[in-house]
């Protein structure tokens, strides 16, 4: 069994700012202060963590056990007017490619979809339900799960355990998500990492971070599918070769799954039956 975790924010969906300007309104209630998160960046950390940062960006020290806990339901409350904000100025859009490649993943019997996200659970579904991408997903790990992103995702890995009843290994977990956290966090717990850059994430630093395989979006499917391992390569492309279309990045390097060597050697197979029936004319 193969599990894929999808990030939320830059990855499926993008809410225009909606986490933002929630958060905003939750500390402004707390605190008095307007605008701290503009003074504040937020690619790829948990939810829990920005609450805190914003928190001590408005008044200078941790938030307690309480007051965290306040900033949490305000958030949760201010987020669904504010998708509807964005969703009325069209802000709010999917990632190109998304839903082609979650109705072909949703496909396959070996596999489970489940959620790899710094939002807070219900922060997380509120994001998701206008996108109309949710019923892809049975499970998922949260940022109310913890403030490190490895361990969301560890933790995503331990409730699919429990649907399946069965132990899942590292080698069988891929992490798909748009920033450099997402990248190190799955390799951090063992997992597969690869990304797109049409997210939030800064283009070179997602390269520099290494995921086993980048595009722009999912436009192009195969790929991934590729990766995942659950298409083979009709050309036979080497391991760390494969040109991925469309994306500024020359060359996606599959890693210990992706390719392996019967996948090549049945791909060459395949092309010289080929050439001979060409050569017959
Ligand atoms: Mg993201």
């Amino acid at each position: 069994m193969k599990i894929v975790l999808f990030d939320i924010d830059g990855t499926l969906v993008k809410a225009g700012g909606a986490g933002v300007r929630a958060l905003n309104k939750a500390i402004k209630e707390i605190c008095g202060v307007s605008d701290v998160c503009s003074k504040l960046s937020w690619q790829g950390v948990t939810d829990k963590a920005n609450f805190d940062a914003a928190f001590r960006q408005a008044r200078g020290r941790k938030p307690t056990a309480g007051e965290a806990r306040k900033i949490g339901s305000l958030y949760v409350k201010h987020l669904p007017v504010e998708i509807i904000v964005s969703i009325k100025e069209k802000n709010y859009t999917r990632i190109k490619g998304v839903e082609k490649l979650l109705k072909k993943l949703s496909k396959y019997k070996s596999l489970l979809i489940g959620l790899g996200t710094g939002n807070l659970k219900e922060g997380a579904f509120l994001k998701l339900e206008p996108s109309g991408l949710l019923e892809y997903f049975s499970f998922g790990g949260y940022g109310c799960d913890s403030r490190h992103r490895c361990d969301v995702l560890r933790k995503a890995v331990e409730r699919a355990e429990k649907i399946i009843k069965t132990t899942i290994k590292p080698g069988s977990v891929f992490v798909i998500g748009d920033t450099p956290m997402d990248v190190s966090a799955a390799r951090e717990a063992g997992y597969h990492p690869g990304a797109i850059l049409d997210g939030f994430g800064d283009a070179r630093e997602i390269q520099k971070s290494g995921p086993e395989i980048l595009t722009k979006n999912f436009a192009d499917i195969k790929p991934w599918l590729l990766w995942l391992g659950l298409e083979r390569d009709p050309k036979g492309v080497r391991r760390g070769t494969y040109i991925c279309p469309d994306s500024p990045i020359e060359h996606a390097h599959y890693g210990s799954t992706g390719l392996d060597l019967k996948d090549v050697e049945d791909g060459l197979k395949a092309l010289r039956a080929l050439k001979r029936k060409i050569a017959r004319g």
